[in-house]
């Protein structure tokens, strides 16, 4: 059997219906922007193979150091014990977040990062002996997969089958532009209504990953963090997609006057090498767990917490991320997605079009019939991957979120393949 066959047999993949799928591109090989399939045919990872790509693919800079790490030491349990590349990377991630944060707890993965948050904004109030029970998010928010995060994501066809087990959250609209007032008001409404019984507000700041690449101003963000604070609410920036230089800033949060009191990160931390979390939190926060009373203690942990293969790899990232070859990559792919926004700004199969930092999204004109467009999303696809580009759509969404070593003329020839597209399936306003 090859490589799809066998697939085929043996595995089940993630948001995919395994009955209607067509085959899984088997892919050998990756450098830098590009990943090579059984065949040799390349393809442009125009999403940073789900967001979580910094610096192309096999970077030979963090495959030594991982290599290296490897023959060190592979892991070790991190209660009672600890490491050199967990304290390193500990006291690195401190030195470039926000003042407020204090210390750094690890995890698996995004979802794991943003279940260690909630648990600890809830804790922090039960250790108080003043116990809050809701949480606040966003509408169309999503946090990730776990009963948790999942809770505190938007309920939609995702989440459908768990919906009676999720708990209660307060859904807040996003403050887009023109939703700013609507978004205030309904926070104001929920602090006057039950401000005591708020434990925390949960968000992705400025650009909301899967719910389509909605993006929207620091300045009201502002505003809810200020409203939050006033009533002791704990703020949590899941900066999961948005961390490592995809807003064109360091931290998504680095864009904001107002400094949320827990961060969680995944995806890029590594590089995008290896699965890996991060929450980390201020020292009033933290504070609230020591005691001599053990159950203050916060009883969570995963069994490859601060696994040392992935602390390096986040390390070598890190190093990465301080060349400023990589920050002139992040501010040129800024400004090619700002001239090629202008550019398509009014086209006919354009309905809107955005970018901030590294990540650009167009919202395909689709009229009325959305079965139409639910077709036109995997003939999307298809003609991206003809093209050798990896582009897959949110709904009616494309969206381009490039690793930082992505080229000029790369990048133009993904904005030349989206005109094509744009000419070859026109709107359903004009076809
Ligand atoms: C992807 C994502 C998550 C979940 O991360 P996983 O590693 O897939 O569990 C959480 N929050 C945001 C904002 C994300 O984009």
């Amino acid at each position: 059997m090859n490589l799809i066959e066998e697939d085929r047999q043996y595995v089940w993949h993630p948001y995919t219906q395994m009955q209607t799928a067509s085959d899984s591109i088997g892919i050998v090989r990756g450098e830098g922007a590009w990943l090579y399939d059984e065949q040799g045919k390349k393809y442009l990872d125009a999403v940073a193979s789900w967001w979580v790509n910094l610096h192309g693919h096999s970077h030979p800079y963090i495959a030594e150091k991982v290599s290296g790490q490897l023959r060190t030491l592979e892991h070790v349990m991190f209660a009672g014990f600890t490491h050199r590349p967990a304290v390193e990377l500990a006291r690195r991630l401190l030195d470039v977040l926000p003042s407020r944060q204090a210390k750094v707890f690890y995890s698996d993965d995004g979802s794991t990062a943003v279940e260690v948050a909630v648990k600890m904004a809830l804790q922090y109030w039960y250790n108080q002996g003043a116990p809050r029970n809701r949480i606040i998010a966003f509408k169309n928010a999503y946090h990730g997969d776990t009963f948790g995060a999942m809770s505190v994501s938007g309920r939609s066809t995702f989440t459908a089958p768990f919906d009676p087990l999720l708990f209660q959250v307060d859904f807040i609209d996003v403050p887009t532009p023109g939703q700013e007032a609507e978004a205030s008001a309904q926070l104001e409404q929920l602090l006057e209504q039950r401000g005591e019984e708020i434990a925390a507000f949960i968000f992705e700041p400025l650009v909301q990953g899967t719910a389509g690449m909605v993006m929207y101003e620091p300045g009201p963000l502002d505003d809810l963090l200020r409203r939050c604070r006033s009533h002791g609410i704990i703020t949590i920036a899941d900066e999961v997609m948005t961390g490592f230089g995809r807003t064109g800033k360091l931290l998504a949060c680095d864009h904001l006057q107002e400094e949320p009191d827990i961060f969680c990160f995944s995806k890029g931390i590594t590089g995008g090498t290896m699965s890996f979390g991060a929450t980390t939190c201020t020292q009033a926060l933290y504070d609230a767990f020591l005691s001599n009373d053990k159950l203050k203690t916060f009883f969570h942990g995963h069994s490859f917490t601060a696994n040392p293969l992935a602390c390096a790899a986040s390390l070598a990232s890190l190093d990465l991320l301080q060349e400023p070859q990589t920050w002139e990559g992040i501010e040129r792919i800024a400004r090619q997605h700002k001239a090629f926004s202008e550019k398509i700004t009014g086209h006919p199969g354009v309905r809107s079009v955005r970018s901030r930092g590294t990540i650009f999204a167009l919202e395909w004109e689709t009229g009325d019939d959305t079965s139409y467009f639910s077709g036109l999303r995997d003939r999307l696809y298809n003609f991206f991957l003809e093209k050798g580009i990896i582009l897959r759509p949110l709904g009616n969404i494309s969206y381009i979120l490039p690793p930082y070593c992505i080229s000029e003329e790369e990048l133009n020839y993904i904005y030349e393949t989206i005109e094509l597209a744009l000419d070859t399936f026109p709107g359903q306003s004009v076809g």
